[in-house]
Order: C-alpha cells, then sequence, then structure tokens
C-alpha cells in the first residue's frame, strides 16, 4: 500500500497552519504553546525540525521533499550538497570540508505506508504533540533521529566553525522498500571516485527502554534461498507410478533445522536457518504433486562465510538424494565495529549525557549500515526508542530529542574536535 497522497510537504506554511489546512484528525498540533518556553533551543530546533521531516509525505521510495529540506539546511553551513539519484530514488551526499578524517551521519528519509488511516489518532503526516510525545509516520523511524543529527551538527560546527576533518550527511529515500537504488548507490559512486568514510553513525531506532540504552555495533548477514524439489505427479491411489517430492524432501529438511550451523562468537549469536514459505500440492487431496517449493533464510555470523552455508546445505540436499533446483540471494554479509575510537566516543558521550552504560548489540534485521560498512571501518547506529517503528500512531519522547542532539553533538567533539588535542 502507498501513501493517499504522496506528494511535496508544503514547508512554506509555518507547520501549525499546514496542520489546519488539511483534513482529518489534526487537532494534537499544538506547537510552541505546548513546549515554547519550557525546553532548551536544541530542542526547538530539533523538534521544529523534526516535524517538518514528518510532514513530508515520503513513502518509500518517494522523499515528499524532505532531501530539499535537508539541502536547504545543510547549504548555508557550508556542506557541499551532491544530488545521486538512481532510477525513481533521490539519494543526498553532503559534505562539509576536505580533509580526512570523515565523520558521516546516514539514514534514510523514506517511511513504510501508514497502513488504514482510520486506525490513526491524527493523520499520519500531520505531527501532532500529544501527553510528551511526538506522532506521525517516521517519527521513530526515522525522521526525529534525523533531526537531532542535523542539529547536532550545526551545533558542532557553530561552535567548531574550523573544526579538524570533515562531516557528511548520506541520506536516502530507498531504504524501507527494495533499497536497491538508495544507499547501495551512494556507496557505488564514493568508491568509484576512492571517498572513503572514517566513522558513520546511522540514525536507525537502535534503543529499547530508554535512549542510548542499545548501540548497534554490527549487523548478521543474510542469505535467503528458494529450493525447488522435483517429483513424478500421479494419482494418489498408485503413488508407486510417480515420486512424492514432499516425502522426499522432509526428511531432509528435518537434517536441516537440526543442525547447529556454528556456534557465533563473542558479539553474534548463533547462525539460524528457518523456512519462510512451504507450497506444494494442486489443492486436490487424490494427487501425488509434481514438485515441492521451499523458501529459506539464513541470519548469519561471520563465523561463518556464505559460500560454505550454501555448499553445506547443498551437500544435504545431495545426500538425500533430491531432484532439485536452488536459487540463492545474498541479501547482506554480516558486519562488525570492534571496539575502537568511535565505540568509545558513543559509550562515554551516552553514558555522560543520559547515565546509562550503552549496550553494543548485533541482533535484530539488515539495515544500510551493510553498504557504508564496505567503504567505512567504524559504523555504529545510534537511535530512538524502536517500540512504535512501522506501526499505527508511530511515535517519540519529546525528551529523546534533546537527548540524541546531545549524544551526537558529544561525540562529533570527541571524534573530530579532539583531533586537534592529539595532533598538538
Ligand atoms: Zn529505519
Amino acid at each position: 500500500m502507498r501513501a493517499p497522497e504522496a506528494g511535496v510537504c508544503n514547508t512554506s506554511l509555518p507547520l501549525q497552519e499546514r496542520s489546519t489546512n488539511l483534513p482529518g484528525k489534526s487537532k494534537g498540533l499544538l506547537l510552541n504553546e505546548h513546549y515554547g518556553i519550557s525546553l532548551p533551543m536544541t530542542t526547538s530546533a530539533a523538534l521544529d525540525l523534526a516535524q517538518a521531516l514528518i510532514a513530508c509525505p515520503s513513502v518509500t521510495p518517494a522523499d515528499g521533499g524532505a532531501l530539499d529540506l535537508i539541502r536547504a539546511r545543510l547549504a548555508p553551513l557550508g556542506f557541499h550538497c551532491g544530488a545521486i539519484d538512481r532510477n525513481a530514488t533521490r539519494n543526498l551526499w553532503a559534505r562539509r570540508g576536505v580533509n580526512p578524517p570523515l565523520f558521516c551521519f546516514a539514514g534514510h528519509v523514506d517511511v513504510v505506508p501508514p497502513g488504514p488511516l482510520d486506525a490513526w489518532a491524527s493523520p499520519p503526516f500531520v505531527p501532532a504533540l500529544r501527553d510528551g510525545f511526538l506522532y506521525g509516520r517516521g517519527a521513530a523511524d526515522m525522521k526525529a533521529s534525523l533531526a537531532a543529527m542535523i542539529v547536532a551538527a550545526e551545533n558542532f560546527i557553530q561552535a567548531n566553525p574550523a573544526h579538524p576533518g570533515s562531516i557528511a550527511f548520506l541520506l536516502t529515500s530507498d531504504e524501507e522498500g527494495d533499497a536497491q537504488d538508495g544507499t547501495v548507490a551512494v556507496v557505488e559512486a564514493l568508491q568509484a571516485r576512492g571517498e572513503t568514510i572514517d566513522y558513520c553513525i546511522v540514525g536507525e531506532p537502535t534503543s529499547v527502554a530508554k535512549v542510548g540504552d542499545t548501540v548497534k555495533n554490527g549487523r548478521r548477514g543474510s542469505l535467503s534461498g528458494r529450493l525447488k524439489v522435483k517429483g513424478m505427479q500421479c494419482h494418489i491411489a498408485y503413488p508407486e507410478k510417480g515420486k512424492n517430492p514432499i516425502h522426499a524432501l522432509a526428511p531432509a529438511l528435518a537434517e536441516l533445522i537440526a543442525i547447529r550451523w556454528d556456534e557465533g562468537n563473542e558479539y553474534f549469536s548463533p547462525t539460524t536457518w528457518q523456512v519462510s514459505n512451504f507450497h506444494a500440492g494442486v489443492g486436490a487431496n487424490n494427487v501425488i504433486p509434481a514438485f515441492a517449493e521451499a523458501l529459506f533464510n539464513f541470519r548469519f555470523s561471520p563465523a561463518s562465510a556464505p559460500e560454505d552455508l550454501q555448499r553445506q546445505l547443498s551437500n544435504i540436499l545431495d545426500r538425500h538424494a533430491l531432484d532439485y533446483e536452488l536459487d540463492w540471494t545474498l541479501g547482506a554479509r554480516p558486519f562488525l565495529t570492534p571496539q575502537g575510537k568511535l565505540a568509545e566516543a558513543a559509550r562515554e558521550a551516552i553514558t555522560e549525557i543520559t547515565g546509562i552504560a550503552p549496550e553494543f548489540s548485533t541482533t535484530g534485521g539488515t539495515s544500510d549500515g551493510r553498504f557504508i560498512a564496505a567503504i567505512c571501518p567504524q559504523l555504529l547506529e545510534i537511535g530512538p526508542e524502536n517500540a512504535t517503528s512501522h506501526k499505527i500512531n508511530e511515535r517519540i519522547a519529546l525528551d529523546a530529542l534533546p537527548t540524541l542532539v546531545r549524544i551526537h553533538e558529544r561525540i562529533l567533539e570527541r571524534v573530530l574536535r579532539d583531533i586537534r588535542r592529539v595532533i598538538a
């Protein structure tokens, strides 16, 4: 499903006017009267920007005007903004400075479809403030996070206009969809011109109970297969005249389900193998079908190479003398950021600002970090709570915004500004 009216946000209107111009239940937008004087400037700046981004109807792969909005924000700060578009996808690569090291904030402006509109308490593309939360599609995943990263960069640049190194933003509108033309296209373009990234923070919502409690320092790989086992169709009363592919496959499946593929390692849980789909039969109960088809997926750690997993699985199918076709898709290779300058900076910044010692984790699905890791040795994902990502009435706690701004700002200070001290 796509958004009802995917278009471009009207950023020329103040937010309050924008909301009242839209039909539906948009009463929740209170803005300045709700929070204005009691919160620090950075909160207002990040909250205003988060709301402006939510107002962009950027259902993947549309950016809904969000990238132009961000570009207009970054260019006056001295970022050189370049579009690296591919097919229908818009991507933004914005860089300030030419010297190493390069510190990059990465993320996506696209969102998943809102689902049934009447299930939302307020329209998904009209930002609404209620009960200490900011509501709207993308509030958690990941427009508030983008706003926090941008405001943190603004604050850092204002305080350190001649900072060492460079700062970049890598933003796409194709993360929630196929992810064929988004971050991967930017990474390929950077690779082609020999540009690498030294440190990267991806703003995915990684926190669980409180902002900063969980940081992703890697992700498992994803390897999918489509297996088609051939039999011979016949009347079920005369099985000797055919060959039942379900019966042939079942013992091999049982063996595959029971295997322990590896033990994982210090940072990764053991590799898992799961069947996601199984099809066989013609719908009648008196026919042995001609084939059985299974779709499966490995989530694998660096303890197993995808080529080894493929070989092991094929060996088992061969041992069971199956007649089969097998197509593989390598969705992602695993990556890991071990301890180092970025992880240390993140741990210190989060502990200093939140009082929480963050857990470093590699669990969960894939992210665009898998593409960036190819040109960046130190990559972490740090973002707000993920409890409402992709859900109806998606939201983020208002106090998460200033916390995220300060965390990112502090990390920038630790990684870039402190270089000067080392050099001096
Ligand atoms: Zn996301």
